[in-house]
């Protein structure tokens, strides 16, 4: 097996599989990955993951969010306006929203009306997804919202790296 080295110290160090990896890189609050590599160095304790593809990574957090069976949190209503690429005021002229809505949206001090919720959910694969991706996606989404909860839930998102897919846990 190739030597891994770590990037901290230089050391030559070792690959472990983490059961479950905390990814900080995007504003949604509880990403997991579960199953992915770590290059672990035995001399300085520095640890760090093996990342899969980030771009399928986004996307596949992307369509779990607007496929979430429960009401948008504001850290997933930030996650998908940085995904499709708007700042607040961009975002909120397209909703036709205040930009400090938006914010307060994003920062759980208050909560999307259910049809702002369905429309935040479609502006982001309309502007995110292209070609029949996008189709696909827009249908699986539409298809999921008459089960949509009225209520916000804080649910965790895990990648399970065997198959490549997003889940919110607990379902
Ligand atoms: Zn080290």
């Amino acid at each position: 097996m190739g030597a891994y080295v770590c990037s901290n110290c230089g050391a030559e160090a070792r690959v472990v599989t983490a059961r479950k990896y905390q990814f900080r890189e995007t504003p949604l609050k509880r990403v997991y990955l579960c199953g992915i590599h770590l290059i672990k160095c035995d001399k300085c304790k520095n640890v760090d993951p093996i990342i899969p593809e980030l771009d399928d990574l986004l996307s596949s957090l992307a369509h779990a969010v607007t496929n979430k069976r429960s009401r948008l949190k504001g850290d997933e209503i930030r996650f998908l306006r940085k995904y499709v690429g708007k700042t607040q005021a961009q975002f909120a002229r397209i909703l036709e929203l205040d930009p400090t809505t938006i914010s307060k949206y994003e920062n759980d001090d208050d909560v999307p009306g259910a049809q702002t919720d369905r429309l935040i959910r479609l502006v982001a694969i309309g502007l995110g997804v292209t070609g029949n991706a996008s189709k696909n996606w827009m249908a699986d989404t539409v298809g999921q919202f008459e089960n949509i909860e009225d209520v916000p839930r804080a649910s965790p998102l895990e990648y399970e790296s065997k198959t490549g897919e997003v889940q919110y846990a607990g379902r």
